[in-house]
C-alpha cells in the first residue's frame, strides 16, 4: 500500500509565510508509520501538523513532505474520576473540553484558540492565561508515545525516556510524532469563571498589577493599547478570572453543558460575527486602529465597574474563535505577531522600548497582549520568570514594507535577546539562526543536537521553521 500525497499550498494561520509541499492525512497510527517509512525510503524531509494555528512557517515543509494529524483525532479514553484523557495527537483542545466538561473537568492550560491539535500544543508546549500559577501544557503531559524517524516507538514518561520527554516537549516536532498522550486535567465546580476587569492607566501599572495579582488570581491577561504613547504608553484594561468554589455558583453545574459554553455566533441576536471581519479589515486599511484601540480602552472604566460578572470557559478563553475568520482583517497581505519574553528585572524598560521604536519606525501593532509567565523544565522552552507582550502587526503585500517589518522585528529581538529574553516558535516568523543559541545557551543547543542526531541522524523531521533556525 502506498498513500497518496496531494501537491498543496501550506501555510502558516497568520497566512504571511506559506510554501508547497506534499500533503498526506491519515487516519491512524499505522498511517502515519507508513508515511514515516515512504519519506524515509526517499530520502526526503517530513514536517509534521496538527491544526496549523501556529502564526509562522513551523508547521510548513518547502518543497517536502506534510503530514497532517488532523484525522487522528480519537478521544480513547477518559477517567471521570481522576480526570486522566489519552488522546490522539490531532483531538483539539475543543474536542477535549467538550468531553471532559460534562464531568467537571477542565484543560488545565489552553491556548487563546480552541482550535489547536494536542500534538501541536505539545510539541510548542504551550501556555494558558494561567501560565504563572500551573506552568506550561507540558505539565500537565503525563505520559507519551512517540514514533521515531527510524520507525521504532518510545514510551516516554518523566522517568521513562526522560531525555525525550523533555525535549520532544517544546522540540517543535523535530524528535518524533506524538500517536498518543495522556493528560491531567482539572476539576472545576462551576461552567462559569469570576471575571474581573480592571483599567490600567500606563505600562508600570499594568505590569504592577500583573505582579500583586499573580499570587491569588487563577488566570490573567492584559491588553494593552499599543498605540497609546508618551505618560500612557503601555496602557491598557487586564482581565482577572477566577474558578468558582464548590456552591458558590449555583448555576454553575448547569453550565457544564457545552451547549451553554459556546458564545452566541450573532451579535445583538442579529448580525452573523462572520460579517465583523470585513469591518475590522476597513478600519486595518485606513489607518483607524489607533482609534479602535482608545475606544477600547474608554470602555474599559465601564467593565471595570459592572466587575466581577460571571462568564463561561469559552468564552474568558476562546472569545476571538466566536468571531468566524477575524484574522482575515489583515488580508491579503496577513499578519505576524512578535512576542518577546522579557525578564521581570528588565521587563518595564524592554517592553517600553519596543512600543517606542514601533511609533519611530511608524509600524505600530493592531494588537497587544501582556501576560506573566514562569519558567519550566523542557528544553527548548520559551518561558522566562518575567512577562510577554504579543504584538500583532498587519503585514503589507508591498515586498519593500513587508522587508522593513521583518527588519523592525529583528532589530526588537536584540533588545530582547541581550537582556536573556526568549521567543515562541508558534508565533515567531522572523527570527535569524544566530538567535537559538542565544535565546537557549550553549548547554541545552549542544544537547538538542546531540538528540536530534541520536533519534534523527539524517534529518528527516524538519520545517521551514527549523532549517531558518537551526541552519
Ligand atoms: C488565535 C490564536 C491564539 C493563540 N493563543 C495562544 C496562547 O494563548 N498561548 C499559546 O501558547 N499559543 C497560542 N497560540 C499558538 C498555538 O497554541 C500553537 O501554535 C500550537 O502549537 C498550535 O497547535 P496546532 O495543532 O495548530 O499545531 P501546528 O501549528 O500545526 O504545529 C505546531 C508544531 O507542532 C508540531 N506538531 C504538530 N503535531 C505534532 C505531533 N503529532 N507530533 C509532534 N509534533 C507535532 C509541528 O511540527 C509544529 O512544529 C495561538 C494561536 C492562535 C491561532
Amino acid at each position: 500500500m502506498t498513500l497518496g500525497w496531494n501537491d498543496e499550498e501550506v501555510r502558516g494561520w497568520g497566512m504571511a509565510v506559506r510554501s508547497r509541499a506534499r500533503v498526506v492525512r491519515p487516519a491512524n497510527a499505522e498511517g502515519v508509520a507508513l508515511a514515516f517509512e515512504e519519506v524515509r525510503k526517499s530520502g526526503g524531509s517530513l514536517a509534521l501538523r496538527g491544526s496549523g494555528c501556529s502564526y509562522g512557517d513551523a508547521a510548513q515543509n518547502n518543497g517536502g513532505h506534510v503530514l497532517d494529524l488532523s484525522r487522528m483525532n480519537r478521544i480513547l479514553s477518559f477517567d471521570p474520576i481522576h480526570g486522566i484523557a489519552r488522546v490522539e495527537p490531532g483531538v483539539t483542545i475543543r474536542d477535549l473540553w467538550r468531553h471532559a466538561i460534562q464531568f467537571g473537568f477542565w484543560p488545565k492550560v489552553v491556548p487563546g484558540t480552541m482550535q489547536v491539535s494536542i500534538g501541536g500544543a505539545a510539541a510548542m508546549n504551550i501556555h494558558g492565561k494561567n501560565n504563572f500559577a500551573v506552568g506550561s501544557f507540558g505539565e500537565c503531559i503525563r505520559a507519551f508515545t512517540l514514533l521515531l524517524p527510524d520507525g521504532s516507538t518510545a514510551r516516554c514518561t518523566r522517568e521513562q525516556n526522560q531525555d525525550l520527554f523533555f525535549a520532544a516537549i517544546s522540540g517543535f516536532g523535530m524528535f518524533g510524532c506524538f500517536l498518543e498522550l495522556e493528560l491531567e486535567m482539572k476539576r472545576v465546580h462551576s461552567g462559569r469563571l469570576s471575571v474581573s476587569a480592571i483599567v490600567a492607566k500606563d505600562l508600570g501599572q499594568n505590569l504592577e498589577l500583573l505582579e500583586e495579582m499573580q499570587t491569588e488570581a487563577d488566570y490573567l491577561v492584559s491588553w494593552i493599547d499599543l498605540h497609546a504613547r508618551g505618560a500612557e504608553l503601555g496602557r491598557g484594561v487586564l482581565h482577572r478570572a477566577d474558578q468558582m468554589q464548590p456552591g458558590a455558583d449555583p448555576e454553575g453545574v448547569r453550565y457544564f453543558d457545552p451547549i451553554l459554553q459556546d458564545v452566541p455566533t450573532t451579535l445583538f441576536g442579529v448580525v452573523p460575527k462572520g460579517w465583523l471581519w470585513p469591518g475590522m479589515w476597513g478600519a486595518v486599511k485606513l489607518g483607524q486602529v489607533g482609534l479602535v484601540n482608545a475606544l477600547k480602552f474608554k470602555a474599559g472604566p465601564s467593565e471595570q465597574r459592572k466587575s466581577p460578572y460571571l462568564q463561561s470557559h469559552c468564552a474568558f478563553h476562546f472569545l476571538l474563535d466566536y468571531v468566524p475568520r477575524w484574522h482575515w482583517m489583515t488580508k491579503p497581505g496577513g499578519l505576524i505577531q512578535f512576542q518577546p519574553f522579557v525578564p521581570k528585572a528588565h521587563a518595564e524598560r524592554v517592553l517600553r522600548t519596543l512600543v517606542e521604536r514601533c511609533h519611530e519606525a511608524s509600524m505600530v501593532p493592531y494588537l497587544g497582549v501582556l501576560k506573566r509567565h514562569r519558567p519550566d523544565p523542557f528544553l527548548m522552552t520559551h518561558s522566562v520568570d518575567g512577562y510577554s507582550m504579543a504584538m500583532d502587526f498587519a503585514v503589507s503585500t508591498s515586498p519593500r514594507k513587508r522587508a522593513a517589518l521583518w527588519s523592525l522585528c529583528q532589530r526588537l529581538s536584540e533588545a530582547v535577546l541581550d537582556v536573556g529574553g526568549r521567543f515562541y516558535y508558534a508565533k515567531d516568523a522572523m527570527l535569524l539562526a544566530s538567535s537559538f543559541p542565544r535565546i537557549h545557551g550553549a548547554e541545552a543547543v549542544s544537547t538538542f543536537r546531540a538528540l536530534k542526531h541520536r533519534v534523527d541522524p539524517r534529518g528527516m523531521l524538519q520545517t521551514d521553521l527549523s532549517r531558518r533556525l537551526l541552519g
